[in-house]
Parts: C-alpha cells; structure tokens; sequence
C-alpha cells in the first residue's frame, strides 16, 4: 500500500472581501444590551467570533447579558501604536460603558448596586484558551460591600473579589498562580477547611487582604481601587495575550494569521455562583466527536464559567440539567435549537443561569472531529436543514484526513484487559510511550518516538505537546475541558477524565489499578470508547480505508456511505479535475477508488526501484557503448511495459501522464563513500576477483557521475537528450502497453510528458523521438492509438518561454515542488533547517513547500497559463507538486484557472473537497 506523502495541515486563510472596514466609519466599538446590537453575525472579522454570535444573538432577542466589544482593529492600533490606545478610542468605551451602566441599572464601582464586567479576548477563529479572560471587574473594597448588600450574600461578594484580585493579578499584573495558591491553602489550613467553599465570608475577607499583600509585593504596586483604571488595564492585557507564546503557536498550527489581532468582549457579568439555584455550562448542540445528534455537553451547579473548561472539577453531563433546573433546561433546548436551524450549523454555546434565569453567553460554529464533521453535514441534508451545497461548505477538506487514520486490531484489542476508562474526547486509536510533559512529548518525538501525553489536566500551555503526541490522556476534565476541545481540533485521539489515575508527575509515572506505569512505558488507548490499556496495540486501516480496499462491503459502513455521498456532492460543484500522482498498479487502484479519475504524474523511475531492477538499470548506466546500454534498455522495456499496462487498467480510461525519466542517474548507483569500503575490506582479504574488478568499475563510474549540484545538474530532459535510448524505451513501453489495453477495449489516451523543460528546442527534441518511435511501435501492433506529448513547467524559464514551448506542448504539468526550489533558489532536500527558523520568525508565513507561495510561485504559474494559452487555447493545464492535495493551493489553482490538481492518492478526497469548495469561493471557517 501506498505512503502517505503528505501530513494534514490546517489552513484557513482569511477571506479579505469580508472584512468589514470599520476605520472607515471610524467606530470602533460596538454595544449590544436590550434586544439590539450594533453588530451581527456578518462582522466577525472586526467582533470576532464571540462579539459577533453575543450580537446576532441580542438582534434574536435571546436573553444575553449587555455589553460591548472592542473591535480587532483596535487591537492592531494597539500594536501599531506600542501599546498605546488613541484618546477618541478611550472616549469611545467611556461612552459605551455609561451606556452599559444605564441598560445594566448598576454603576461600575458603585457601593450600592455596583456593575461587574467580565473582559475576554475573542479573534474570528476560536482558540479555546490560549488568550486571556477577567471576570468579576469593578469590584473594590467598596463595591465589594454594594455586592454583599445587593445579594444578601457575602460569603459570595467576598469570593467574587478574592477571585478577581488572584486572575487579575496573574493575567495584568503576571504574578505567579502559586503566589495566591499559596494563601489560599494557609487560609484553609488556619481555618481547618478542606475544601474553598468550606470557608466562609470572613475567612475569604482574610483571603482578599492576603491577595492584596501578594499584589503589593509582587508588583510593587497596590491593587488599583479604581474600577476604570482596571478596566483599561485589563483591556490591554486582552490584547496583550494575543502575542502571548501559546497563541503564537496555535496561530501557527492552524494557519491563521497574526495581523488580524482579537477584539475584547466587556458584558455585564452573572452568576452561576450566586448557590444552588444557578450553574454555568458549555454544550454542543450535537455530539462534537460522532456527530450523532444529541444534545451534549456539561456543567457545574454553583460554579463560574472558568471552572467548566479548566477541567479542575469534573462536570456533570447536560442532559441532567433537566431534573435540577427543568424551566432553564427546555429554555436552553429551544433557545439552542433555533440557533442551530439559525446558523444552519452545529452550535457550541455558553451559558450561566443565575436563581434559574438562563443567560446565553456565546455561540459559534461548534468545532468537531472530521468523523462529526461528514456525519453532521448528511444528517443536515437528510433533515433539510442545509442543501448539499452547504452541507460541503461545512467540512474542512484537511479533517478528511481523520476519517483515513489507523483503528485498532480488533482482535488484538480484545485481548488486552480495560487497566481503566475516561471519556471519549476525540476518536481514534493511539499507542506509544507514556511522557509527562509537553517538552518531553516534544523532544522524544524529535528522536522518533510514539508518545502518549499524560498529564493530569492540560493547561494551553501544553499545545506544542499536544501537537506531536499520538494522543492526550487526563485525569480530570470533561469532554468540553481544554484537552478535549483542542484534541479533536487537531484530530488527535484524546481521552480525558480518567479519574482512576493517580499521576505523580514528579516522578513520572501513574498508578492505575494496582499498576504501575512509569516514563517510556507503552499505553493504548481507544479515543471513541474511552478504554486505556497498559500495552502496545496494533492499528488496523480506518473502516473507509477498508471498503475502498475492497475488505468491507460499503453496505456494512455507515461512515463510508457518508464520506461517499459528500464527496459526490462534492464533485457536482467543482470544476477541477482531481487527478493523483502514482506510480504503480495498486496506488492507482487507491486512487481511483478514492475518486482520482486521471493519474497526473506517473514517475516512472520508481518503477526502476522494483525489486530485480536495480542492477539492469546499473547496468545501463554502467554501458560504455550504445549497444551495451540498448542491451539493458531491452530487459527493462518489458518490466515498464507491464508497469504502464497495469497503471491502464486501474484508471479504466482515465487519462494517465506518464513522466520521462527524471532524477540524476547517481541515484541509481551505490554511495561512492559505500564503495570505497567494500574495496578496502576486499583488497585487504588480498583476493583479486572479479567482484572486486566489478566494485572498482562502479565507483570509476560513480566518480565520472558526481555532481556538486545534482538537483541542478544532469536530470530530467537533460538525460533524455543525451541518453535518447532512454526515452525511446520507454515511449515503446508507454504505446505497447496503451495499444494492448485499447484492443482490450479500454481506450486510454497516454500523456507523454518531458521533465524540466526550460527552452522549446529541448521538448522539440524529445517530441521528435517520441512521435517517430510510437510511429513504429502502432506500426509493429497494428493499431493506431491517439497519444499525447506535454511538458513539465517547473523550472522559471519554461514559464517565461511558456508560449513558444506550448507550439509543441499539447499540455502543461506545473512541476511545483521544483518550480518552488528554483523560484526561491531553496535547495528541496536543505531547506529544512532554516524553513522552520524562517516561520518562527515570521519572515515567512508557510513553507512554501507545503502551501504554495502565491506572491513569486503563483505568478509564475499565472505567467505560465497565460502565454501558453496565447498560444494555443485549449491548453490542458495541470499541478502535480505536493500543493496539488493542499486545500489553500487548491483555491490558487482554481483561480489561475487550471483543468485539474493531482494529489497523492491519501489526499484525493480532500482535493475534490477543497476543489469544490475553491468553485464556490469559500473556505471553511470564513
Ligand atoms: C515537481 O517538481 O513538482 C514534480 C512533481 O516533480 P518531482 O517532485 O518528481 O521533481
Ligand atoms: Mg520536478
């Protein structure tokens, strides 16, 4: 079975047309209170996801706590400007918080009925937990009294404060968690309370002095009393986190750019911490992991929104809300409902009910596992909810990728005792070595190990780890916690919750059910189901891998006939066609089972590589005369000959290019370092053989063939110029193959197609030999069949001189992977070391290796179409580098206007997706 060649990558770029100019109006904060809002749904660019959904729900009149946002461009003032806020943008929210303060009834810092804030980040796309949050603002030492005396309660006025003094002094003031821990355990032990809320009001009022003390001399300042100077303070700290380490990397991971900056949600608080009539929870208004619809999340009974996603208590399960608090629950149901038949999409919501008032306090397109995704998007059909041409616009092409991952052997499952089970946060099987820590994941992946993070809760900081694990396994935290969420974004198996072990992190290991398991031992564990095992477990293709493998039967896979009836949504709405690059038989069985029709590069000195092959082709390289080297041409012609025959059969008609030879011939030959010690080793055991007769003549040879810049040297049109017996060979083995397969009725037209073309006497000359010998070879078969010669455009000048090689090109290939090599002048096999360094210091966004470079690459691409369509119209034009299965390629080759991508066969349905989604003009996540 074929290598997967190409890694998932997240990609969403911004859609520039809607961003929503809001310097031009000057505005740049918008309110939301009363029924009404400034906003809606459509302005996410400038509100961010949150403020968007807090405005489109307020216009719905769905009951959302007042408030206002402070639009991304202010953040990107704020940069711009050193973090210096304009006064009329000040003036702005002093406005718009009286406004708050007239709708809300209450008077930020007032003693009698004092307004609380929360402040939170929210960019356009959602990265749970990697920015900063402020709840509880306005509270003073006076305020603190209006709350005791507006809620009659003042063990909860006081735990309100001592909660903002401790976030506000970690998040603006960037003292240490552990500085307030630390007091918070001696009030508890001075007081003999063991939990926080066995302490009362006086005990927390002890508590609020002691922060206050931790404030003063950690940051050499007091506590600012005043309630609009931590306002502005904590503002900037929003925008402050969203250059913080974790965010950087998560913009990283998903592709989304730096400069469009987070905007800062201020809205009223309330309190799911007022006592037993009031809760906070998150939930999804279907299940984010299978997609099955049901209504799923959690939430905590007297408890702040915080303590629900950092995973520190474990939550109880939604659906239980509705014998607690049965009017909030059927309000919360309708309520979601609609905005799921709203958006026309899965919701993922927040909400507070405080004394049984619910309180909706976010929604937005719920993320999900690329198995949710498909089931999700037929499910909406099926209920006529989306139209298939939606449906496709809700699934990201790159968590198609999800659905091809490995599963267990069942069998081998099996044998396994469960050591212990937690909740599935995101499916997928994973095995490897157990590690502590992010870092460690980290650099035990760097030297080629399968990790498992195991980590008691994950905290965001944890992200790089998360990244190269196999999977995520925690003790607490529920399916909506920070590990979970992230998990199944990434697609990475998690399971979370697992309450049975007992993680000493010190001394890296756990013990779960009598067991021991230290650092570097194997575990296993099943991110549908839940179960953990103590072992190494072998994985099995995916069900979708399996039918189209022929091992299932379609009928017996519901994920299958999903996946098959989206992509074939797909496939009415593109106007691209999906080709794949493969090289033998079974990869092209793979890719036309996955819906490739065309093979858009057949390399065919992988055939060179099969197995007895090496030493003809040495041998043919090794020829000192033409006779010699046709005498090895001529038991290889035969070999390549079933190779094309077999490639044919699988495609059924299918257009198939197949490349002239490309690469250097050295590689063809052993390393001359290699060589060197089989001749010492031989001549010191004194015999003078024939082997050792033989090894001398390769490495003269090899010495002859060394090149200093073999990716630059003596390759691809260059060797057919020189060698002309190559080509010939294998344009005979290209038509007899083609006319064997036409006479039994399968009528393939061949694409012949010249490597690293740069001047248009080159192809001229290759052309010549091809049409004289396929002449002779229909001759000798009695049947006339219809070929074609194209060309590669992957070196800069074939671009420029696109309209004088397209007088003898019938079609174009764009060869970007050296087309990329040659525009920046990286070399493909270096570029490695510093493309990493270049990304982390921004000097480039992507490598430009993985997603094409649109600014140099592109226009030569561009350049490319356009002059050798001038010259000949109907042009077939392809892509067969790696970008040809990278969504945001994809879209760049849709609009340069090419007839097809070829991706590797693992990479097909993802192209038909994004090819699909690339004629509509929209990307997921815009
Ligand atoms: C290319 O250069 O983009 C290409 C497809 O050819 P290869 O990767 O074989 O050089
Ligand atoms: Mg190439």
């Amino acid at each position: 079975m074929a290598k997967r060649t190409k890694q998932s990558s997240k990609r969403r770029t911004p859609n520039p047309k809607s961003r929503t100019p809001g310097a031009k109006s000057g505005k740049h904060v918008y309110f939301f209170g009363r029924g009404k809002a400034d906003g809606n749904r459509h302005m996410k660019d400038l509100l961010g996801g949150k403020g968007s959904g807090l405005a489109e729900m307020t216009n719905a009149g769905l009951p959302v706590p007042p408030g206002f946002t402070i639009s991304t461009e202010v953040c990107n003032i704020f940069y711009k400007q050193k973090g210096k806020i304009p006064s009329a943008i000040d003036a702005e929210i002093a406005s718009n918080l009286k406004k708050l303060e007239q709708t809300a009834g209450a008077t930020l810092g007032s003693t009698e009925n004092p307004l609380l804030v929360s402040v939170r980040s929210g960019a356009k796309f959602s990265m749970p937990g990697m920015m900063d949050t402020i709840l509880n603002l306005g509270l003073n030492d006076d305020a603190v009294e209006g709350l005791k005396g507006r809620t009659q309660n003042g063990r909860f006025a006081y735990d309100s404060y001592r909660r903002f003094i401790q976030m506000f002094g970690n998040v603006v003031l960037d003292i240490p968690k552990d500085a307030f821990e630390h007091e918070l355990e001696a009030v508890k032990k001075a007081r003999g309370a063991k939990l926080d809320t066995d302490l009362d009001e006086s005990a927390l009022g002890d508590l609020v002095a002691r922060y206050k003390s931790v404030v003063k001399a950690r940051a050499k300042r007091d506590f600012p009393q005043d309630p609009k100077e931590q306002l502005t303070m904590a503002r900037d700290a929003v925008f402050r986190s969203w250059m913080n380490a974790r965010a950087i990397e998560y913009r990283r991971i998903y592709d989304i750019p730096d400069d469009i900056g987070t905007a800062v949600n201020v809205q009223m608080m309330v309190f799911g911490n007022t006592g037993d009539r009031s809760a906070t929870g998150v939930g999804f208004t279907r299940n984010p992991a299978t997609g099955a619809k049901e209504f799923y999340g959690e939430f905590l009974i007297n408890a702040q929104g915080e303590d629900v996603v950092a995973g520190i208590r474990t939550p109880q399960p939604i659906r239980e809300l509705g014998g607690v608090m049965p009017k909030a629950y059927k309000q919360l149901r309708e309520i979601t409902t609609r905005l799921e038949k709203h958006y026309k999409d899965v919701q993922d919501f927040e909400f507070t009910i405080q004394d049984e008032q619910l309180y909706m306090l976010q929604t937005r397109s719920g993320k999900r596992t690329g198995h949710a995704a498909v089931v999700i998007a037929t499910d909406l059909v099926a209920e006529k909810l989306v139209t298939p041409k939606e449906a496709i616009l809700l699934v990201d092409p790159d968590a198609l990728d999800q659905l091809l991952a490995p599963g267990f052997d069942p069998d081998e499952w099996k044998k396994i005792p469960v050591a212990t089970k937690g909740l599935p946060a995101s499916p997928g099987a994973a095995s490897g070595q157990v590690v502590f820590t992010a870092d460690q994941a980290v650099e035990w992946s760097n030297q080629g190990k399968q990790v498992i993070l195991v980590r008691r809760e994950t905290v965001p900081d944890d992200i790089h780890g998360m990244f190269v694990a196999q999977g995520i396994l925690t003790a607490t935290g529920g399916m909506t916690s920070h590990a979970a969420v992230v998990g199944r974004q990434m697609g990475k198996p998690s399971v979370v919750g697992a309450g049975d072990l007992e993680i000493d992190e010190g001394r890296r290991q756990f013990r779960v059910n009598g067991k021991t398991v230290k650092e570097g031992d194997y575990v296993s564990f099943n991110g549908l189901t839940g179960e953990v095992k103590i072992a190494r477990v072998a994985s099995t293709p995916s069900e979708i891998l399996q039918v189209v493998d022929g091992a299932l039967a379609p009928a017996k896979s519901d994920i299958y006939r999903r996946f098959d009836k989206l992509l074939s949504w797909a496939d009415k709405f593109r106007t691209l066609g999906v080709y794949a690059n493969a090289d033998l038989p079974d990869q092209a069985a793979l890719a036309y089972a996955f819906g490739a029709r065309g093979i858009g590069l057949c390399r065919t000195e992988h055939m060179f590589f099969g197995e007895g092959r090496i030493p003809i082709v040495q041998r043919m390289i090794l020829a000192d005369t033409e006779a010699d080297r046709r005498k090895a041409l001529d038991e290889l012609l035969p070999l390549q000959r079933d190779d094309f025959y077999g490639v044919f059969k699988a495609m059924r008609g299918c257009p198939v290019t197949i490349r002239t030879i490309d690469p250097p011939l050295h590689e063809f030959l052993p390393k001359r370092e290699e060589l060197m010690v089989d001749i010492a080793k031989l001549e010191a055991t004194g015999k003078n053989g024939a082997e050792l007769d033989e090894k001398r003549r390769l490495l003269h040879r090899v010495e002859q063939l060394h090149e200093f810049n073999p990716m630059l040297g003596h390759r691809g049109v260059r060797l057919g110029i020189t060698y002309p017996e190559i080509t010939e060979m294998q344009t005979r083995a290209i038509i007899e193959a083609a006319c064997r397969v036409n006479r039994e009725g399968v009528k393939v037209v061949p694409e012949i197609m010249i490597p690293l073309v740069g001047l248009e006497k080159e192809l001229r000359d290759q052309k010549a030999i091809v049409d004289r010998v396929a002449a002779e070879a229909m001759k000798k078969e009695g049947i006339t069949i219809k070929y074609l010669v194209g060309t590669m455009i992957e070196v800069p000048r074939g671009s420029l001189a696109a309209g004088e090689i397209a007088e003898d090109a019938e079609f174009f290939s764009f060869g970007t992977n050296d087309m990329t090599q040659l525009t920046f002048g990286y070399s493909r096999d270096d570029a490695g070391k510093f493309l990493k360094i270049y990304q982390e210091r921004k000097i480039l966004d992507k490598d430009p290796f993985a997603s094409i470079d649109v600014e140099g690459v592109g226009a030569l691409v561009r350049i490319g179409v356009e002059r050798g369509r001038k010259t000949r119209p109907a042009l077939k034009i392809g892509i067969c580098g790696e970008h040809g299965g990278d969504a945001a390629s994809i879209h760049f080759f849709h609009q340069a206007g090419l007839n097809y991508v070829s991706a590797s066969p693992y990479r097909v349905p993802a192209a038909r997706l994004a090819a699909s989604q690339a004629a509509l003009a929209t990307r997921v996540g815009d």
